[in-house]
Protein backbone atom coordinates (compact mmCIF):
# COMPACT_ATOMS: atom_id res chain seq x y z
CA UNK A 1 0.00 0.00 0.00
CA UNK A 2 0.79 3.50 -0.34
CA UNK A 3 2.38 5.65 2.19
CA UNK A 4 0.00 8.58 3.19
CA UNK A 5 1.78 11.34 4.75
CA UNK A 6 -0.57 14.13 6.35
CA UNK A 7 -0.23 17.25 7.46
CA UNK A 8 -2.84 18.84 9.33
CA UNK A 9 -2.67 22.45 9.37
CA UNK A 10 -4.60 25.62 10.72
CA UNK A 11 -4.04 28.49 13.42
CA UNK A 12 -3.80 27.71 17.39
CA UNK A 13 -7.01 26.20 18.44
CA UNK A 14 -8.69 25.40 15.31
CA UNK A 15 -8.90 21.84 16.26
CA UNK A 16 -5.72 19.54 14.98
CA UNK A 17 -5.26 17.90 17.93
CA UNK A 18 -8.51 16.37 18.11
CA UNK A 19 -8.86 15.54 14.31
CA UNK A 20 -5.60 14.11 14.82
CA UNK A 21 -6.97 11.59 17.24
CA UNK A 22 -9.39 10.43 14.99
CA UNK A 23 -7.03 10.53 12.17
CA UNK A 24 -4.30 8.07 13.86
CA UNK A 25 -7.47 5.66 15.53
CA UNK A 26 -8.82 5.36 11.98
CA UNK A 27 -5.46 5.27 9.46
CA UNK A 28 -2.90 4.32 12.02
CA UNK A 29 -0.63 6.27 10.92
CA UNK A 30 2.15 7.52 13.01
CA UNK A 31 1.32 10.82 14.85
CA UNK A 32 3.78 13.61 15.42
CA UNK A 33 3.17 16.61 17.38
CA UNK A 34 6.23 19.19 17.72
CA UNK A 35 4.04 21.19 20.57
CA UNK A 36 3.47 17.33 22.28
CA UNK A 37 7.21 16.83 21.76
CA UNK A 38 8.37 20.39 22.90
CA UNK A 39 6.50 20.09 26.19
CA UNK A 40 7.82 16.62 26.84
CA UNK A 41 11.66 18.38 26.05
CA UNK A 42 10.56 21.10 28.65
CA UNK A 43 8.77 18.37 31.33
CA UNK A 44 12.59 16.80 31.47
CA UNK A 45 14.23 19.62 31.57
CA UNK A 46 16.50 18.84 28.27
CA UNK A 47 18.44 21.92 26.99
CA UNK A 48 16.30 21.65 23.65
CA UNK A 49 13.18 22.19 26.42
CA UNK A 50 14.61 24.72 28.37
CA UNK A 51 15.64 26.80 25.07
CA UNK A 52 12.16 25.78 23.67
CA UNK A 53 10.36 27.03 26.72
CA UNK A 54 11.80 30.73 26.32
CA UNK A 55 9.81 31.25 23.05
CA UNK A 56 6.49 29.18 23.87
CA UNK A 57 6.25 31.19 26.85
CA UNK A 58 5.38 34.16 25.04
CA UNK A 59 3.70 33.06 22.28
CA UNK A 60 6.47 32.18 19.59
CA UNK A 61 7.65 29.99 17.47
CA UNK A 62 10.36 27.95 18.66
CA UNK A 63 13.48 28.36 15.97
CA UNK A 64 13.90 26.32 13.27
CA UNK A 65 16.58 24.02 13.42
CA UNK A 66 15.12 23.18 16.79
CA UNK A 67 12.00 21.49 15.88
CA UNK A 68 13.69 20.53 12.22
CA UNK A 69 16.07 18.14 14.34
CA UNK A 70 13.77 16.81 16.70
CA UNK A 71 11.35 15.85 13.58
CA UNK A 72 14.47 14.50 11.63
CA UNK A 73 15.05 11.84 14.36
CA UNK A 74 11.17 10.78 14.33
CA UNK A 75 11.19 9.90 10.71
CA UNK A 76 14.59 8.09 10.98
CA UNK A 77 12.89 5.93 14.11
CA UNK A 78 9.84 5.65 12.30
CA UNK A 79 10.47 4.94 8.56
CA UNK A 80 8.50 1.79 8.29
CA UNK A 81 5.03 2.90 9.54
CA UNK A 82 2.12 3.12 6.76
CA UNK A 83 2.57 7.06 7.12
CA UNK A 84 2.90 9.87 9.08
CA UNK A 85 0.53 12.74 10.20
CA UNK A 86 2.21 15.91 11.35
CA UNK A 87 0.36 18.26 13.58
CA UNK A 88 2.01 21.64 14.13
CA UNK A 89 4.70 21.26 11.38
CA UNK A 90 5.52 22.66 9.02
CA UNK A 91 4.95 26.23 10.91
CA UNK A 92 7.34 27.92 8.79
CA UNK A 93 8.50 27.75 4.45
CA UNK A 94 11.97 26.72 5.83
CA UNK A 95 10.49 23.77 7.97
CA UNK A 96 8.37 23.29 4.63
CA UNK A 97 10.88 22.87 2.79
CA UNK A 98 13.26 21.05 5.20
CA UNK A 99 10.39 18.24 5.88
CA UNK A 100 10.08 17.40 2.04
CA UNK A 101 13.59 16.82 1.54
CA UNK A 102 13.62 14.55 4.19
CA UNK A 103 10.81 12.94 2.94
CA UNK A 104 12.66 12.67 -0.65
CA UNK A 105 15.39 10.99 0.81
CA UNK A 106 12.81 8.30 1.78
CA UNK A 107 11.12 8.94 -2.17
CA UNK A 108 7.85 9.83 -0.33
CA UNK A 109 6.11 12.82 -0.18
CA UNK A 110 3.26 14.68 1.32
CA UNK A 111 0.05 13.16 0.18
CA UNK A 112 -2.66 15.66 1.83
CA UNK A 113 -2.75 19.02 3.39
CA UNK A 114 -5.77 19.55 5.43
CA UNK A 115 -6.34 22.64 6.32
CA UNK A 116 -8.46 24.25 9.03
CA UNK A 117 -10.52 27.48 9.24
CA UNK A 118 -11.85 29.11 12.10
CA UNK A 119 -12.43 32.95 12.88
CA UNK A 120 -9.78 34.44 15.39
CA UNK A 121 -13.15 35.35 18.07
CA UNK A 122 -13.40 31.75 18.16
CA UNK A 123 -9.65 30.50 18.71
CA UNK A 124 -9.53 33.07 21.63
CA UNK A 125 -12.67 31.32 23.09
CA UNK A 126 -11.92 28.10 22.52
CA UNK A 127 -8.17 28.49 23.68
CA UNK A 128 -9.32 30.08 26.64
CA UNK A 129 -11.96 27.53 27.45
CA UNK A 130 -8.96 24.70 27.13
CA UNK A 131 -6.95 26.81 29.62
CA UNK A 132 -9.56 26.31 31.72
CA UNK A 133 -8.66 22.35 32.24
CA UNK A 134 -5.20 22.22 30.37
CA UNK A 135 -2.35 23.23 32.51
CA UNK A 136 -1.15 24.92 29.61
CA UNK A 137 0.52 28.35 30.58
CA UNK A 138 0.11 29.41 27.15
CA UNK A 139 -3.75 28.52 27.01
CA UNK A 140 -3.95 31.01 29.95
CA UNK A 141 -3.18 34.72 28.78
CA UNK A 142 -4.71 36.30 26.54
CA UNK A 143 -1.78 38.49 25.46
CA UNK A 144 0.53 35.10 25.00
CA UNK A 145 -2.85 33.41 22.89
CA UNK A 146 -3.40 36.23 20.50
CA UNK A 147 0.75 36.73 20.17
CA UNK A 148 0.11 33.12 18.92
CA UNK A 149 -2.56 33.85 16.30
CA UNK A 150 -0.48 36.46 15.08
CA UNK A 151 2.67 33.91 14.66
CA UNK A 152 0.31 32.03 12.49
CA UNK A 153 -0.78 35.20 10.55
CA UNK A 154 2.56 36.59 9.65
CA UNK A 155 5.13 32.92 9.51
CA UNK A 156 2.80 29.88 9.11
CA UNK A 157 -0.31 30.84 6.84
CA UNK A 158 2.49 31.30 3.66
CA UNK A 159 3.27 26.97 4.29
CA UNK A 160 -0.22 26.92 2.60
CA UNK A 161 1.12 28.87 -0.81
CA UNK A 162 4.17 26.57 -0.74
CA UNK A 163 2.19 23.45 -0.92
CA UNK A 164 -0.05 25.07 -3.55
CA UNK A 165 2.96 25.71 -5.45
CA UNK A 166 3.93 22.16 -5.07
CA UNK A 167 0.88 21.28 -6.36
CA UNK A 168 0.01 18.91 -2.97
CA UNK A 169 -3.18 17.59 -2.72
CA UNK A 170 -5.19 20.32 0.05
CA UNK A 171 -8.18 19.84 1.40
CA UNK A 172 -10.15 23.18 2.76
CA UNK A 173 -12.13 22.79 5.55
CA UNK A 174 -14.72 25.28 7.70
CA UNK A 175 -13.08 24.29 11.51
CA UNK A 176 -16.16 25.80 12.67
CA UNK A 177 -18.62 22.73 11.70
CA UNK A 178 -18.96 19.76 13.90
CA UNK A 179 -16.27 17.66 14.77
CA UNK A 180 -18.21 14.84 13.49
CA UNK A 181 -18.86 16.52 9.96
CA UNK A 182 -15.20 17.24 9.58
CA UNK A 183 -13.64 14.49 10.39
CA UNK A 184 -15.99 12.66 7.73
CA UNK A 185 -14.90 15.01 4.96
CA UNK A 186 -11.06 13.74 6.39
CA UNK A 187 -11.65 10.06 5.85
CA UNK A 188 -13.55 10.12 2.85
CA UNK A 189 -10.16 12.12 1.01
CA UNK A 190 -7.76 9.42 3.02
CA UNK A 191 -9.77 6.94 2.07
CA UNK A 192 -9.76 8.01 -1.29
CA UNK A 193 -6.14 8.33 -1.03
CA UNK A 194 -5.39 5.37 0.11
CA UNK A 195 -7.25 3.46 -2.57
CA UNK A 196 -4.45 4.93 -5.21
P1 LIG B 1 -1.21 25.31 19.23
O1 LIG B 1 -1.47 24.75 17.85
O2 LIG B 1 -2.42 25.37 20.08
O3 LIG B 1 -0.43 26.60 19.21
P2 LIG B 1 1.07 23.55 19.70
O4 LIG B 1 1.15 22.54 20.77
O5 LIG B 1 1.10 23.08 18.30
O6 LIG B 1 -0.27 24.33 20.03
O7 LIG B 1 2.26 24.62 19.86
C1 LIG B 1 2.58 25.24 21.08
C2 LIG B 1 3.83 26.11 20.91
O8 LIG B 1 4.95 25.28 20.59
C3 LIG B 1 3.80 27.13 19.78
O9 LIG B 1 3.21 28.34 20.18
C4 LIG B 1 5.30 27.31 19.48
O10 LIG B 1 5.92 28.13 20.44
C5 LIG B 1 5.84 25.90 19.69
N1 LIG B 1 5.89 25.12 18.43
C6 LIG B 1 5.17 23.99 18.17
N2 LIG B 1 5.44 23.53 16.94
C7 LIG B 1 6.35 24.38 16.39
C8 LIG B 1 7.02 24.46 15.14
N3 LIG B 1 6.81 23.55 14.17
N4 LIG B 1 7.88 25.49 14.92
C9 LIG B 1 8.11 26.41 15.87
N5 LIG B 1 7.51 26.40 17.08
C10 LIG B 1 6.64 25.40 17.36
Amino acid sequence: MNKINVVIFGPPGSGKGTQSEKIVECFQLKYLSTGDFLRSEIACKSSLGLRAQQYMDKGQLVPDSLVIDLIESFIDKNKESPGFLFDGFPRTCDQAVALSDMLKRLKQKISLVVALNVSEKELVGRIQKRGLISNRKDDQDVTIIKNRIKEYELKTRTVLDFYKNNFTRLLEINGEDSIDDIFLMIKKEITLLSAL
